[in-house]
């Protein structure tokens, strides 16, 4: 028999496993089951592909995502694995030459989508074939409390009940406890080992500042830091995403919106623009994303804040899949908290619930606002604590100043109860500044003794007090009286001066220090490079699939270094396995010998 470390370096072309692929692969070769708990990007496919080859008969794989199954099928057939896919697209007639193929042993790979899964014509098929494993992907779908729940995956015990002999393999990237527990129930997976790959993303780099002009800081960062890269925008209504992506449009970018409101073909029209091409930015809702496995993602950026860690996450954990350098933008300002507490305030669902949503909301706001590294916040908030800051967020590579606010705290504070609590940040801070207009006069605040004690701060200055306390809790966001800010019990040491606060400096956000695009090391020849690029894109609009489903970034920069000058070498590359090899290893020897030539 081949042994997974041969099939890795044979048909994937990789030298070795990633931690924990190869115990995972080994418990479905020895017929067990297997829970995989592993963040987006660490490398779940080859989990379930590699025992599938190794095994017997043919793995059937459960995937929600019919849009993406024929390029999943695609990505394995360009190395010679024999997949295929069932769902509703398909015509009766084809549908049938692949029951056929199945019954006859010659599909590895079956990628299936639940709802046609549980049908008894389906499983009347199955358990006519000889099958390799179950492996049931974005496995989360299965909890009802996650946003992802999916009716259809609830039947899938019934795969344990009719092929009790089949191995089962469950897959997700969803962190928190809760739902894994459900995965475990719902699935009968009680018998399954665990494995539970570390959260952490290195190559992500984690920045978050705050909004002053939205469109002006988005169109910055993209033009100075990810021209001509793929990536998503995350806002929170779908008019926004609409407005940003036409908006982008107009300033030269490939960019589509994306949304629960779109007509299904526009919805899968974009997402396949965005799958198949390099430099398109989809401008989305939360309803984007979810198994989105395209792995050159360069960025993902939100203009509004996500309600909880958990989504914020899984959204940046969409860039950089590939392992190459990728960032994790984010501009949030004071009103993303009101906005946001009146969404909450106005959800369905009862007080605990609700408290519940409070509680996630603060988690969310506590990262924005911490002064320390986020990726250590972000890790330990999942469970997994790192004693040394990862240098790769912007808190540790731009370390945040501090300054005594709490004087500052003071005023701001009580320039709220002195107006009696009834009153938002702007008026407060007109208060606070002693400006003169109409609805100073009408209220007669200028006859108040907090009139004008702010002068030494500017407005922006005080808009960070009020987030600031608004975020940490000091203050709260009355909704009954449109967004009026009100004192919480939290301030009474500091307002007593038993208590000091420090404030963080809002900077305004600069350009990052470092690129974080595809980095080209400096000994690569941008001529073989391009030329190497434009060899791939050949084959992929030949092929009809994304270029990087031919080769990644990572292997053609490899290319350029090493410069492999016959077959022999060429296959010692990273991501070049057998089948392509033949393929495409002359067209693109030719292209690096006809370079060197020249
Ligand atoms: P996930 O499904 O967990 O999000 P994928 O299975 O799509 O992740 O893998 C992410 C990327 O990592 C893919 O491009 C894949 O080819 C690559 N990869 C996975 N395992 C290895 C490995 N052992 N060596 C090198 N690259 C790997
Ligand atoms: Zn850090």
């Amino acid at each position: 028999m081949t042994t997974p470390t041969h099939i890795l370096q044979q048909v994937f072309g990789f030298s070795a496993f990633r931690q924990p692929q190869d115990k995972i692969i080994q418990t479905l070769i020895a017929g067990n089951d297997a829970l995989v708990l592993m963040p987006t990007g660490g490398g779940k496919s080859l989990c379930y592909q590699i025992p599938a080859l190794a095994r017997d008969g043919c793995g059937i794989v459960i995937s929600p995502l019919i849009a993406l199954m024929q390029d999943q099928v695609d990505a394995m057939r360009l190395l010679g694995v024999k997949a295929a896919f069932l769902n509703s697209t398909q015509s009766a007639d084809e549908v049938r030459a692949i029951e056929q193929q199945l019954i006859e042993g010659v599909i590895d790979l079956l990628y299936i989508a639940p709802e046609r899964l549980t049908q008894a014509r389906t499983l009347h098929l199955l358990k006519e074939a000889k099958l390799a494993l179950f492996a049931i992907d974005e496995a989360h779908c299965v909890s009802q409390w996650g946003h992802d729940f999916r009716a259809d995956y609830l039947q899938l015990n019934l795969l344990h009940e009719i092929f009790p002999a089949v191995p089962r393999i469950a897959l997700t990237a969803t962190a928190d406890a809760r739902t894994r527990e459900e995965i475990v129930s719902r699935l009968q997976l009680d018998d399954a080992e665990k494995f539970i790959a570390g959260f952490d993303r290195p190559n992500i780099r984690y920045r978050i500042g705050v909004k002053h002009n939205a469109r002006q800081q988005l169109l910055k960062f993209l033009k100075s830091e990810h021209q001509g890269d793929s990536g998503i925008v995350y806002c929170l209504s779908r008019n926004k995403t609409e407005d940003i992506a036409a908006w982008l449009s107009e300033q030269g970018f490939n960019a589509y919106s994306y949304h629960a409101g779109l007509s299904a073909e526009l919805r899968s029209a974009h997402q396949a623009l965005f799958l198949r091409n390099e430099a398109v930015i989809i401008v989305a809702t939360i309803a984007f994303g979810m198994g989105i496995d395209k792995p050159d993602v360069r960025f993902v950026a939100h203009l509004d804040l996500p309600k909880t860690l958990e989504s914020y996450y899984q959204e940046t954990g969409r860039a950089g899949r590939d392992g190459e350098p990728a960032t994790a933008w984010m501009i949030y300002g004071l009103q993303d908290v009101i906005k946001l507490r009146q969404m909450m305030a106005n959800s369905e669902g009862n007080e605990h619930h609700k408290r519940a949503e409070q509680h996630r909301l603060n988690a969310m706001l506590g990262l924005c606002e911490i002064t320390t590294c986020r990726r250590q916040a972000l890790l330990s908030y999942f469970g997994e604590h790192r004693n040394q800051a990862c240098g790769n967020c912007d808190t540790c590579l731009d370390p945040p100043e501090t300054w005594n606010g709490s004087e500052a705290a003071r005023k701001a504070l009580s320039a709220a109860f002195r107006t009696e609590q009834r009153f938002g940040v702007n008026h407060l801070i007109e208060v606070l500044r002693g400006t003169n207009n109409d609805r100073i006069f009408q209220y007669g605040h200028q006859k108040l003794p907090v009139y004008g004690i702010g002068q030494d701060l500017n407005n922006n200055q005080w808009r960070s007090v009020f987030r600031q306390l608004v975020a940490r809790g000091y203050m709260s966001v009355d909704l009954e009286r449109f967004g009026a800010l009100r004192l919480e019990e939290k301030c009474r040491p500091l307002l007593r001066g038993e208590e000091t606060i420090a404030l963080r400096k809002d900077v305004q956000p600069t350009a990052a220090k470092a690129q974080t695009k595809v980095q080209l090391a400096p000994e690569v020849d941008i001529a073989l490079w391009e030329a190497l690029r434009e060899c791939r894109r050949g084959y992929a609009e030949e092929l009809g699939v994304p270029p990087y489903v031919v080769f990644h970034d990572a292997t053609l920069q490899e290319m350029c270094l090493r410069l492999p000058q016959t077959m022999e070498e060429f296959s010692q590359l990273s991501g070049v396995g057998e089948r392509k090899l033949q393929r495409y290893g002359p067209a693109f020897v030719g292209v690096i010998n006809q370079h060197l030539a020249a």
